[in-house]
């Protein structure tokens, strides 16, 4: 999704749907939606709507900060210290588990735990440039790996 440039809105200054959509370039029918189905707070009473500066700008801060948890091609979910990191050294092993898809497992650069994540094979030109990849055996390494801290990645 496109990132929204929040700085160009007024926290101060009240915007209908049409003035909002001309300062962050998009459709008003995109704000109509946000107050329809993700809870973005118009100002009481009034119609046609109106919206302070201030709310949009936490509801887009909000929502890009939800959008981010999606992970990167070089980070993984260390299930060992619980957060968003990537591989030691840049090394992962890589492990075919059908024509589509594989498992990339690595080493957690902040507590040396492993960390594993499926991939989609589609990426692997990508991810073969980003990390040193050693190959393994895929039936090796399915077993060594816990499968109850998989991450769905890229
Ligand atoms: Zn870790």
């Amino acid at each position: 999704m496109r990132r929204i440039n929040t700085r160009r809105i007024k926290a101060k200054y009240s915007y209908s749907l049409q003035e909002l959509a001309n300062v962050i370039n998009c459709h008003p029918n995109t704000i109509s939606g946000w107050i329809k189905n993700e809870g973005l707070r118009r100002i009481d009473g009034i119609y046609p709507y109106m919206i302070y500066g201030q709310v949009v700008i936490e509801f887009l801060k909000m929502r890009q900060l939800k959008n981010k948890t999606k992970l990167l091609l070089t980070e993984f979910r260390c299930c060992t210290c619980q957060a968003t990191s990537t591989a030691w050294e840049g090394i992962a092993t890589i492990a075919t588990i059908n024509s589509k898809i594989a498992m990339l497992q690595a080493v957690c650069e902040r507590c040396n735990g492993k960390i594993s994540k499926i991939i989609s094979l589609k990426n692997s030109a990508e991810i073969e440039k980003t990390f040193s990849i050693h190959t393994l055996q895929s039936s090796a390494l399915i077993q060594s790996t816990n499968t109850n801290c998989e991450t769905k990645g890229v």
